[in-house]
Order: structure tokens, then sequence, then C-alpha cells
């Protein structure tokens, strides 16, 4: 029988689907790693699982024991998913512009949801950061990951991911493409093709314009999940040629695309990821090798980045001009 013992083993391992033609034609192939194949969804499942086998090698988190995070989506599903096999209590703390439905995902994961205010900084006693922090300080058996400071973080994609890429393609890829958050994806994929094809291939951030990793003074910006007003220790900018800004207008629109015309029902930095894939692979003749990390699924942003009157109301989509539709009853 083939038979896992639990949904856990079933992290990593994720395919390489072709994005061109589909989504244009490029001399050089572009191909999309599909992190929402994930069991929790995302590619916070590899980081969840080494952050916490390492902590227990440590001993910082014991049977019984309560992991608590100040987060409001992949990294809290990895962790509860984690949780679960293991029987750790999960705490995870966010600001309350977090949408219901993500709380309630967590939720069902059995995860303790604390509910934080947002218009206070980051130092304030209230806020999800220091919510977090206090919580570990009075909790018996409390342990934080740290997702923006642990080094277990790009270690899972020096271990999993990058090998997998390299292994995929036959050693034939030529550039990695990912947006950047704590930076862990492209710290650790990079160094890891660095290292193994000594340093040919060529790794590029995405970056929303605004964000510090490309320049920005840290102004915000929609897509979610990549970008930051700080630079965290996760993100090793030695491993990275070069970042490329895209807006969140290209981002989403791509996003939207690659559902109609590729079948990827992907989150908004997926489209982020696949603009910037896109300008490198139009530099490239057809020995180029483009794999661009997909990191979630669109089923978290259907009430945002796929709800037209959303896009209309940002301005990224023209709404219809007046008169009746094909939908309207007449
Ligand atoms: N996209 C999404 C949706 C994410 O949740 C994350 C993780 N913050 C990223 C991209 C970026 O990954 P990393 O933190 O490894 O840079």
């Amino acid at each position: 029988m083939q038979v896992f013992d639990h949904v856990v083993d079933l992290v990593g391992d994720t395919p390489l689907v072709r994005l061109t033609p589909g989504i244009e034609r490029t001399s050089a192939q572009v191909l999309g790693k599909l992190e929402y194949l994930n069991p929790g969804g995302s590619v916070k499942d590899r980081v969840a699982l080494t952050m916490v086998a390492a902590a227990e090698e440590s001993g910082l988190l014991r049977p019984g024991g309560t992991i608590i995070e100040p987060t409001s989506g992949n990294t809290g599903v990895g962790l509860a998913l984690v949780a679960a096999r293991r029987g750790y209590h999960c705490v995870f703390t966010m600001p309350d512009k977090i949408s219901e439905e993500k709380r309630a995902v967590l939720r069902a994961y059995g995860a303790e949801v604390v509910v934080c205010p947002t218009a206070v900084p980051p130092d304030d006693p209230r806020s999800y950061y220091e919510t977090a922090r206090r919580l570990v300080r009075e909790t018996p058996g409390g342990w934080s990951p740290d997702q923006y400071s642990n080094p277990h973080n790009p270690a899972a994609h020096v271990a999993s991911t990058g090998p997998e890429i390299w292994r995929a393609t036959d050693g034939r890829v030529t550039h990695f493409v990912a947006g950047i958050g704590t930076g862990g994806t492209i710290s650790g994929v990079g160094r890891y093709l660095k290292d193994v094809s000594d340093g040919a291939v060529q790794i590029i951030g995405a970056d929303p314009e605004g964000s510090v990793y490309s320049g920005g003074s840290g102004r915000p910006y929609l897509v979610e999940g990549v970008g930051e007003d700080i630079w965290p220790t996760t993100y090793d900018k030695t491993v990275v040629d070069r970042v490329e800004a895209v807006s969140d207008r290209d981002s989403f629109l791509m996003t939207r695309e690659l559902a109609r015309r590729c079948g990827l029902l992907v989150g908004g930095s997926c489209g982020l990821a696949v603009v910037a894939a896109l300008r490198v692979a139009r530099e490239l003749g057809p020995d180029g090798v483009v794999v661009v990390l997909l990191p979630d699924s669109g089923r978290g942003y259907l009430s945002k980045i796929f709800n037209d009157e959303w896009m209309y109301e940002y301005g990224f989509l023209e709404p219809p001009a007046e008169g009746p539709t094909v939908g309207d009853a007449l």
C-alpha cells in the first residue's frame, strides 16, 4: 500500500509547470514551481517543518509546548499543520485589518488567534509583535519561531526547494526568480543554486514598488507576503544578482491572467514574480531556463484580486462602459 503516516509527510517535492508559451511566447522557457500544492497551501509548510524540528532538537520546544508567532497567513497554517502532528498548542497574533476569513482558517486548524489593533506602532505593547513577545514570556513552554531571524527559514530552502529545482531541470536552470518577504526562499534557494552551479545560475528578486529591497522607502503596496520596510536577517543579499520592482497593478493583472490562461489559481505574489520572470526571459535565447517560485494559492484572495469591484476601486481595472452586458437581465 502506498500510504503516508501524516499529511506533513507530503510537504515539498512540488512540480514545475511550463508558463510559456501559455502566458507569453518567449524563446527562453519559463517554469513555475507550484508551492500551493503543499498540504497547507503554501511554500511556508517547508519552513514551519524545519523551524519546529530544529527547536525540538535544541530543546527550545518540548512536548506539550506552545508555538507563538505574529502571523496572519501562510506561516501560521504551516505551523498549525506541524503542531497538529506533534501535539503542540498554537497561538497566533495578528492585526485587526486581517480578514475574518484568514482568522477562520487558523482557528479551523485548532490554533488560538489573538487579534490586536492595527493602528499602533510596532513597538507599542498592544501591537501584534509585542503581544506575541509578551505571550512567549508569560506562557510556560512557549516558543516563538520568529521567521524573520530564524536561520532555519532559509535553511529549509537549501535543503529541499533548491535541490528539487536542480534535479527537476537536470541542472539546466539558468535563472531563478522569487518574491522577497522574509527573504528565506530567495536566500536559501539562491545559495544552493549558486553553490551547485559554481555561481552560474542568476538569482533575481521580485519586489513590490515601494519596498526596501528594490530601493524604496517602505511606502505601502497591496501585494501580500512580499516586500518589507525593514531588512530582516533571513535575507542574504549577497546571493541576489538583481531585484526587479513590480507595481501592484502589473502583479494583479498577471495573477488574473495565470488563472485564465494557465489554469493556475495563485496569489498576488505569484503574479508579481511572473512579471519579473518574463522581463528576464525576454532578454534570453532558447537556452534560457527561468524557474519562478509561485508561493501560494489564489483561494485566499477571491474577495480582492479576483473581485472586479475591488480591482475597479483601486483603479487596477477599467469598469465596463455603461449599457447592458451579457449577464444582465433584459
Ligand atoms: N508570497 C507569499 C504569499 C508569502 O506568504 C511569502 C512569505 N512571507 C512570500 C511570498 C515570500 O517568501 P519569503 O518569506 O521566503 O521571502
